[in-house]
């Protein structure tokens, strides 16, 4: 799906609000960005700017840059760090748009299935929403180190990219999470966070069931 500047910074402002809404984005953290170039064509995304409260995002708070995350028109606003992770996404999938919030189920879970690098996930339904139609599928979704070194964490992401799987955990900090279209790349984010909050809420669950009998 193709966007104009105007359409990516009215969906950028109201897909912020919806999330800070659902408590995904506290305190001023995560960012979010459509790609407004062609696929073909040299990379261009409009971006939410850093520190920026997401409740009371503006249309002047969307940054349009390119692969070097440089702001291909004069502005004021800064780009997040994070946006070069972004940047490789776009590169490495030739996706349309990405997420990354932070929750504290993405942020648990990250924690807890560190070691093994990865978060399994099998045979829910809710799978369906990352476009995965098979019977009791069952997926691996990676969990990468939280590196202070913005483009090193960039680069690592991308290493671990499962093609299926369209998103990753960083550790103890969030989820990156893309599709082809914002609509998509929502679809998946919810998917997963839903998955997440499951998994957390299973994982309390199944400990005071064991503890009762
Ligand atoms: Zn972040």
């Amino acid at each position: 799906m193709q966007y104009t500047r105007e359409q990516i910074c009215t969906e950028l402002v109201e897909i912020a609000k919806r999330f800070a809404q659902y408590g995904w984005l506290p305190a001023t953290s995560g960012n979010l960005s459509i790609r407004l170039s062609e696929p073909s064509a040299p990379l261009v995304f409009g971006v939410t700017a850093s520190g920026k409260d997401k409740v009371r995002l503006t249309k002047e708070d969307i940054v349009f840059v390119d692969a070097e995350c440089r702001p291909v028109d004069p502005t004021p606003l800064k780009p997040s760090a994070e946006t070069i992770i972004h940047a490789k996404l776009y590169e490495a999938t030739g996706c349309g748009a990405v997420l990354h919030v932070h929750t504290v189920a993405n942020n648990v879970l990250s924690e807890l299935y560190f070691r093994q690098r990865y978060l399994e996930l099998n045979d829910m339904e809710l799978i369906k929403g990352l476009g995965i139609w098979e019977e009791h599928a069952g997926i691996q979704v990676p969990i990468i180190e939280n590196y202070a070194n913005i483009p090193k964490l960039a680069d690592e992401i991308v290493n671990r990219l499962e093609l299926r799987v369209p998103g990753v955990l960083i550790r103890k900090h969030g989820i990156y999470a893309w599709g082809n279209s914002l609509f998509e790349a929502c679809r998946h984010l919810e998917a997963f966070e839903f998955m997440f909050r499951y998994q957390v809420t299973y994982l309390q669950c199944s400990q005071a069931f064991a503890l009762g009998n």
